[in-house]
């Protein structure tokens, strides 16, 4: 049965993602930025927490591992084993494809390098977890990783899962990301759709999560580089090549 996700809102913009199967009252938490408003989140939904899942090594996706391991002694905290040694306190690695069940949920490992070069996605039922590899209507910087990585992890992985999955990312970056994608597509009008939900949302002070797979090929510049029309902006005809030159031009994008 379809997983219930709560999004935490964590620090400034990022989301953690408590997770459980519907009658379940154990959770596991997906990047836990820090730990208070994971435990608060607990507390209100009356649940108990088995399993810590970090998609990457950056500080704002593990920074409440060690809150939340005081609290739940018995915690298992997973990561990639890629990262092994740079996510505080993990207790069990996953590679490239691996199952593993915790709090009763299958939980899916993909390889997704690009923002960082262990980065991880999971894969839980019909939502994935992408931390900061894709966002809505954008991806990560390319911190560790290459423009090739991340175009295989975004066009050759992420977008590959069924369209219906849901897509829960690491930060509230929508309307930013909009703003950057329709300076490169002026005439998609899903983002135009996009823009105006993300508006409505914000201004309601709901999250603009999730998205889900088909959504993100329709909207997310990131994951439209061999589209004819995209890739003439960028004067090259080489999806790699389209996927660098439109990060880098969204790294100076104000
Ligand atoms: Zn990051
Ligand atoms: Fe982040």
């Amino acid at each position: 049965m379809a997983p219930r996700v709560v999004p935490v809102p964590c620090l400034r913009d990022n989301y953690a993602y408590l997770v459980h199967a519907p009658g379940s009252r154990e959770a596991l938490v997906v990047d836990p930025s820090e730990a208070e408003p994971v435990l608060a989140a607990l507390a209100r939904e009356s649940l108990t927490l088995s399993a810590v899942l970090c998609t990457h090594h950056h500080h704002d996706h593990v920074g409440g591992n060690e809150g939340l391991l005081a609290v739940f002694p018995g915690l298992t905290v997973v990561a990639s084993a890629h990262d092994r040694g740079r996510v505080p306190c993990t207790t069990r690695t996953m590679n490239d494809g691996d199952v593993m069940t915790f709090a009763g949920l299958e939980a899916r490992a993909i390889a997704v390098p690009g923002h960082t070069l262990g980065a991880v996605a999971y894969v839980i039922d019909d939502a994935v977890f992408t931390g900061d590899t894709m966002f809505v209507a954008g991806c990560g910087r390319l911190f560790e990783g290459t423009p090739a990585m991340m175009h295989e992890s975004l066009s050759h992985k992420i977008a590959r899962l069924p369209p219906e999955t849901r897509v829960y990312c690491g930060h509230e970056y929508t309307q930013s990301n909009v703003r950057f994608a329709l300076a490169v597509e002026p005439d998609n009008e899903a983002l135009q759709a996009l823009a105006e939900r993300a508006r409505a949302a914000r201004e309601r002070g709901e999250p603009t999560v999730p998205s889900t797979v088909a959504a993100e090929i329709q909207h997310n510049p990131f994951l439209r580089v061999a589209i004819p029309h995209v890739a003439a902006r960028y004067g090259a005809a080489d999806p790699v090549h389209v996927l660098g030159a439109m990060r880098a031009e969204k790294d100076d994008f104000r």
